[in-house]
């Protein structure tokens, strides 16, 4: 069993990304990321947190537009047309998820396509299920690029995906099809769930369910993808895989936190630096 490790493959992209940010600086281009958080959730807030981080890591420059719960959807879509315009804004992320009285779909069409960073504009999603070049979304890049990196063979291979979301898993999936394997979405409505997981060789798991994949449900040999994040009573962090039981089956496995989640960030500055480097070239 192999451990994937996400937090050392990121640390090592930030590398690349700050010496690339280093010579744009010198043609005077900066790379800007603006990030809306609504509300107060602790985690939206912490996830925040951790991406201007990274983007000070960096020298991407990033701004975190602090907005109140009960924010109204207008103000919101006046704040996205202002960073639209900025000419020094290349990325615009809206951390999800968003209060219920607003539309998220409204806010996410709102975005400029070209500075989509997170990739959940249906531009930038038509254009990843066409298999043509545009914004992959964070994750599920990150979860290919940690793949890659390993050279897992995906080609012709049985990819199994539990969890359909549109920001992780139905992109995640489209991903895969694009590198030609064979695969199975499975979500709440699957019938006979372990059926599917068994049969997979690259199992990617994104519920937020602790335990939903146990040593039973996955094959010999698999390689195990554990994108949940859930936090315990306790304060733990945990993915949806039981670890400990199911690792030693693997030949590879990520652990949670260390493995995904990295990734994610790492991916996001890496279409954050894309979207600068487009507009350096015009
Ligand atoms: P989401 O929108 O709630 O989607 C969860 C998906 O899982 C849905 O498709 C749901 O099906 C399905 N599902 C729920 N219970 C299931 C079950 N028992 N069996 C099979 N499928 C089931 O969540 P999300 O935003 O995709 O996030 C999923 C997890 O990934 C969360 O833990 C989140 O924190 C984590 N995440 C991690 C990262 C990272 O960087 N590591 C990034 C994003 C998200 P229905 O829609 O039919 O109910």
């Amino acid at each position: 069993m192999q451990i994937l490790d996400g937090k050392a493959l990121a640390q090592q992209i930030e590398t690349e990304i700050k010496s690339e940010v280093g010579v744009l600086s010198q043609k005077g281009i900066t790379p800007g990321l603006a990030v809306i958080l609504v509300g107060n959730d602790p985690a939206s807030q912490s996830y925040v947190n951790m991406k201007a981080k990274a983007c000070k890591r960096t020298g991407i420059y990033s701004i975190t537009h602090e907005m109140p719960e009960n924010i109204a959807q207008d103000s919101l879509l006046q704040t996205i047309t202002m960073l639209n315009a900025n000419p020094n804004i290349d990325g615009i992320l809206v951390q999800l998820p968003l209060p219920k009285h607003i539309d998220t779909t409204a806010v996410l069409e709102a975005i400029a396509p070209h500075k989509d960073v997170d990739g959940f504009h249906p531009f930038n999603m038509g254009r990843i299920f066409a298999n043509l070049a545009g914004f992959v979304p964070a994750t599920p890049m990150g979860v290919l690029s940690l793949l890659k990196h390993y050279k897992i063979e995906i080609q012709g291979k049985n990819v199994v995906i539990v969890g359909a979301s549109n920001i992780v898993g139905k992109p995640l999936g489209a991903l895969f099809l694009n590198e030609n394997a064979t695969i199975t979405l499975c979500h709440i409505y699957t019938q006979d769930l372990i059926a599917h997981t068994k049969n997979a060789d690259i199992l990617c798991v994104a519920v937020g369910k602790p335990n939903l994949i146990t040593k039973e449900m996955v094959k010999q040999g698999a390689i195990v993808v554990d994108i949940g994040i859930s936090k315990l009573p306790s304060g733990q962090i945990v993915g949806d895989v039981d670890f400990e039981n199911v690792a030693p089956l693997c030949e590879f496995i990520t652990p949670v936190p260390g493995g995904v989640g990295p990734m994610t960030i790492a991916s996001l500055l890496q279409n954050t630096l894309k979207s600068a480097k487009l507009r350096a070239n015009h």
